[in-house]
C-alpha cells in the first residue's frame, strides 16, 4: 500500500470508528440494486456542503469512485452488508476530506523542532514572502539587465550578495544543497579520486548518502582514516596523480562524542594548496549569523570556512540560513566559473521564486541585528527561555479558560531542538504546555488535531500531548484553544 493510501485508510477508519454497518440478509443483486444514483448522492444534504469547495467534475468523480468501491465490496462479500445512503454519503465525505488532507497546506508546528523536515523546514521572513509574491505576480528582470537593456543573468545579484556576506570571490546558486554537492563533485572530480575521511561518510535524512551521491557524480571515493579518527598524514598519503579533490563533509544529524580527531580546515587547505587541488567543504546547514556568540553550538559560519582557506563551500538555503530551498555554493572564482559552465547546471537551476525569497533573506543578513529579529528560524532559536515560558503560560491560561475541566493544561520546562540535521546535540532550554484530556487518551487528541480545520502538530510523550510555543508563528497561539475544542468535539 502506498503511504497516501495508508493515510487515506487511517482517515476512513478514524471517521467510522463508532459506526457499525446494518447487517441485513440480502443477495448480491439486491445489494447492488440498493445503491443510490450518483445524482441522488450529489444532492444529498451531506454533500451539498462540498459543492463550493470542490469542482463539480472532481466531486462527481469521487462519488463515482466511492460507489465503484462499494460495488466491488458487495460483489466480493459472501453476504453483503448493505450501507444506508447516509453511510454512503459519509464515505464520500471521508474521501473528500482525505483529498483535502493531502493538499499542501499550512499547519501549526508546536513540536519545538525549529527546522522540522516533515513540516517544511525553514519558515520565510515576511520580507521574503512579499518579495516572492511580488515577483510571482508579474514579469521581472530575471535574465534581463536593466542597465544595458540586454540579456542578463539570474545569478548576478545573488552572487554579489553572497560574496559580500561570506568574503568569497564568487558564488552560484542551485536548486538545493544535494544538487550543489552532486554538481561540484561532478565538475571538479568526475573520473578522478576524492579523498574523504571515513568518519564523514554519513547518511543524512531522506537517505542522502555521501558515498552514493559521489558514485552518481562519477567521482571515485578514496576513504581515509578510521570512523573516529583521521589525521593529516592519512590525507597526504592518499594524494597521488589520480586525486582531484579533498572533501570535508558536515556530519549533519550525527555528532561524535569521546575519542575523536579530525583534521582542521586550515591544515586541509594548506595540504590542498601544496598539491594544487581544491578543498571542498559540504557545510550542510551554512550559518551566516554566528550562533556561537549566543553560546549555541560550535558551527563555523560560512565566512569562517572561506577564511580558513576552503576553496569551495556549499550549504542549504532552508536550514540555519532560514531562507527558501536552495543550494548555495561560494568560493574561489576559478572553480565556481567551472561549475557555472557545466551543462548540468541547467538541470539543477534555481527558479525565480526561490531567487526572490533568497535574495530578500540575504539582504536581511546585511544587517545581522535585523536578521536576528526578522528571520523566523533565528528568532525561534534565539528566543529567550523566559520568553518561551511566558508564551507557554499564556497559552495554558487560554486553554484552561476555554476547555477546563475537559482538558488539563500545565506548563513544564522541556528542551527544544534545531532539527533539520543542523546543530546535532544542541538542546535549547524551553517550556511547553502539557495537555491531558480528562477522558480519553492523549494520542486520540493528537490524532484528532491533525483532522481539524488547521492541523496542529505537537509532541506525544508520557501519556500527554506537549505544545512548545517556541515554534509558533505570529497569531497562531490564539488559534490553539479553538482548535483543541474542535478536536475534542470530534472525539465525543
Ligand atoms: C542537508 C544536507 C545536505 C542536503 O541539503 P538539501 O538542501 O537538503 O538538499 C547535504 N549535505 C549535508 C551535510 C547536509 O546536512
Amino acid at each position: 500500500m502506498t503511504r497516501a493510501a495508508r493515510r487515506y485508510n487511517e482517515y476512513i477508519t478514524f471517521l467510522f470508528k463508532d459506526e457499525r454497518s446494518i447487517i441485513m440478509s440480502v443477495t448480491k443483486e439486491e445489494a447492488l440494486r440498493s445503491l443510490p444514483a450518483v445524482d441522488q448522492l450529489l444532492h444529498s444534504p451531506e454533500l451539498k456542503l462540498y459543492a463550493g469547495r470542490f469542482p463539480q467534475s472532481l466531486l462527481t468523480k469521487i462519488v463515482q469512485d466511492t460507489l465503484a468501491q462499494i460495488r466491488i465490496n458487495y460483489r466480493q462479500a459472501a453476504t453483503p452488508q448493505v450501507l444506508s445512503p447516509t453511510e454512503i454519503a459519509a464515505r464520500v465525505v471521508a474521501a473528500l476530506e482525505a483529498w483535502e488532507r493531502l493538499r499542501l497546506q499550512p499547519v501549526i508546528n508546536a513540536t519545538g523542532v525549529v527546522l522540522h523536515t516533515n513540516l517544511g523546514r525553514a519558515v520565510l521572513s515576511d520580507a521574503a514572502v512579499t518579495r516572492m509574491r511580488d515577483t510571482a505576480a508579474t514579469y521581472s528582470n530575471l535574465e534581463y539587465d536593466l542597465a544595458s537593456g540586454a540579456r542578463g543573468s539570474r545569478h548576478t545579484y545573488v552572487e554579489q550578495l553572497l560574496c559580500r556576506l561570506t568574503g568569497a570571490e564568487a558564488a552560484m546558486v542551485v536548486n538545493n544543497n544535494a544538487a550543489a554537492v552532486w554538481l561540484t563533485l561532478r565538475e571538479l572530480a568526475r573520473g578522478k579520486e576524492v579523498v574523504v575521511s571515513r568518519g564523514q561518510l554519513v547518511e543524512i535524512g531522506g537517505s542522502f548518502r555521501v558515498s552514493e551521491i559521489m558514485a552518481e557524480s562519477g567521482a571515485l571515493l578514496r576513504e581515509v582514516g578510521t570512523t573516529n579518527k583521521t589525521h593529516l598524514h592519512d590525507y597526504s598519503r592518499a594524494i597521488d596523480e589520480d586525486t582531484a579533490l579533498l572533501l570535508k563533509v558536515h556530519t549533519s544529524n550525527f555528532a561524535f562524542v569521546g575519542f575523536h580527531h579530525e583534521v582542521s580546515r586550515e591544515e586541509l587547505a594548506t595540504l590542498a594548496t601544496t598539491h594544487d587541488i581544491p578543498l571542498y567543504e559540504d557545510l550542510g546547514s551554512g550559518m551566516l549569523y554566528d550562533l556561537k556568540r549566543h553560546h549555541i553550538g560550535n558551527e563555523p559560519t560560512v565566512a569562517e570556512s572561506v577564511r580558513a582557506g576552503v576553496d569551495v563551500v556549499s550549504f542549504s538555503g532552508d536550514k540555519l540560513l532560514g531562507g527558501p530551498q536552495a543550494g548555495l555554493i561560494v568560493g574561489k572564482k576559478r572553480y565556481i566559473e567551472r561549475l557555472k559552465k557545466n551543462q548540468l547546471a541547467r538541470a539543477v537551476r534555481i527558479d525565480k521564486l526561490s531567487i526572490a525569497a533568497l535574495t530578500s533573506t540575504l539582504e536581511t543578513y546585511l544587517q545581522p541585528e535585523r536578521a536576528r529579529e526578522e528571520i523566523p528560524v533565528l528568532r525561534a532559536i534565539l528566543m529567550e527561555e523566559q520568553e518561551v515560558r511566558r508564551e507557554a503560560e499564556a497559552l495554558a491560561a487560554d486553554i484552561r479558560s476555554k476547555l477546563a475541566p475537559a482538558l488539563d493544561a500545565s506548563v513544564h520546562p522541556t528542551t527544544a531542538e534545531v532539527g533539520g540535521g543542523s546543530l546535532p546535540g544542541v538542546e535549547l532550554p524551553s517550556y511547553s504546555v502539557r495537555l491531558v484530556p480528562r477522558t480519553g487518551k492523549a494520542h486520540h487528541l493528537e490524532r484528532a488535531l491533525r483532522f481539524t480545520s488547521k492541523p496542529l502538530i505537537g509532541r506525544l510523550f508520557d501519556d500527554a500531548l506537549w505544545l512548545d510555543p517556541r515554534t509558533l508563528q505570529a497569531g497562531e497561539r490564539e488559534k490553539i484553544a479553538p482548535l483543541l475544542r474542535e478536536a475534542m468535539q470530534a472525539l465525543r
